[in-house]
């Protein structure tokens, strides 16, 4: 018997400060029971936030190779220097890890086979279980690169547990932008929900992100959120969407006590907004016909 594919929906806004955890959170609780959390964030997650995530399991994530040089067989003969085109190398022949991009070069020339490359830790990726369901989530190490690698790990570990927790829906919490963490948090979805709210930034950020879909072939569908601040900019992100054929799935107008609810760690829902809960019910309904 074929398993029937698990489907993936990637929330993104290509703009911080939009909603999109708020969203994400709120969207794991209208999908539970059979969906699983996964953030994406990995340079600034917040989702766990409003989760309380538990019986967390961890692990490194083990990403590029640097160069780490042996001091006592190192003859400074310099040949490393003139090769390393990142000037990860100083003039006393010691190698800055924050620099090296990993090239290997330096190691092939020296003399003294005194450079190795080395597999570094840059991230830790955790699983665990929220009232929700399960979530994996992961955290970049300080200063480390590779959140693109790191975001794919996300992916690949929340597919595998979704099919071992016998889920159907994975909820993906992306980066705001259209990076490399955002294009890797592309990977499987079926939908993408950009989340905007009525301003002329969030529109510009809103329709690049809309070209990433496009490229990618990925439906996308829009939640405007804080709809209220800007009636003029509110139209003309319907106009948009319904000159493109893009799906506005809800709409959520401002209210105050969204940051009171994040305060008390709990989602919109929870916290009982009574003039969003007609907008958050139909929301999850908008989805799902989606999804089919
Ligand atoms: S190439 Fe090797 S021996 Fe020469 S300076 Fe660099 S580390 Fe030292
Ligand atoms: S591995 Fe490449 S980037 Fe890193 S120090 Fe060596 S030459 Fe420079």
């Amino acid at each position: 018997m074929t398993r029937e594919k698990i489907k993936q929906i990637t929330v993104l806004s290509g703009k911080g400060g939009t909603g999109k955890t708020t969203i994400s959170a709120v969207l794991a609780q209208l999908s539970s029971p059979i969906s699983l959390m996964a953030d994406c964030d990995v340079d600034a997650p917040n989702l766990h936030l409003l989760m309380d995530p538990t019986d967390s399991s961890s692990e490194r994530f083990l990403s590029g190779k640097i160069a780490i040089k042996d001091s006592e067989l190192c003859t400074k003969c310099g040949k490393c220097l003139k090769v390393c085109r990142f000037d990860a190398i100083n003039t006393d022949f010691e190698i800055d890890s924050m620099h090296c991009e990993g090239c290997g070069a330096c190691a092939w020339i020296c003399p003294e086979s005194a450079i190795t490359m080395e597999i570094q830790p840059s991230g830790t990726i955790y699983e665990a279980k929220t009232r929700f369901g399960p979530m994996v989530h992961a955290l970049l190490d300080v200063g480390a690169e590779n959140s693109g690698k790191l975001v794919s790990e996300v992916i690949q570990k929340s597919q595998e547990l979704a099919q071992h927790e016998e889920k159907k829906v994975i909820i993906v919490d992306g980066s705001p932008g259209i990076g490399c963490p955002v294009i890797a948090a592309l990977t499987n979805a079926d939908l993408v929900i950009i989340v905007v709210e009525p301003t002329m930034t969030a529109i510009h950020d809103m329709k690049r992100v809309i070209e990433l879909t496009q490229f990618f072939k990925i439906q996308p569908a829009v939640i405007i959120n804080k709809a209220t601040i800007n009636e003029e900019q509110r139209v003309s992100i319907v106009d948009f969407c319904k000159n493109e054929s893009i799906p506005i799935v809800g709409e959520l107008s401002y209210n105050l006590a969204i940051y009171k609810a994040m305060v008390n760690g709990e989602t919109i829902l929870e916290y009982g907004i009574q003039e969003l809960e007609g907008s958050l019910n139909q929301l999850w309904k908008n989805i799902s016909e989606l999804l089919q």
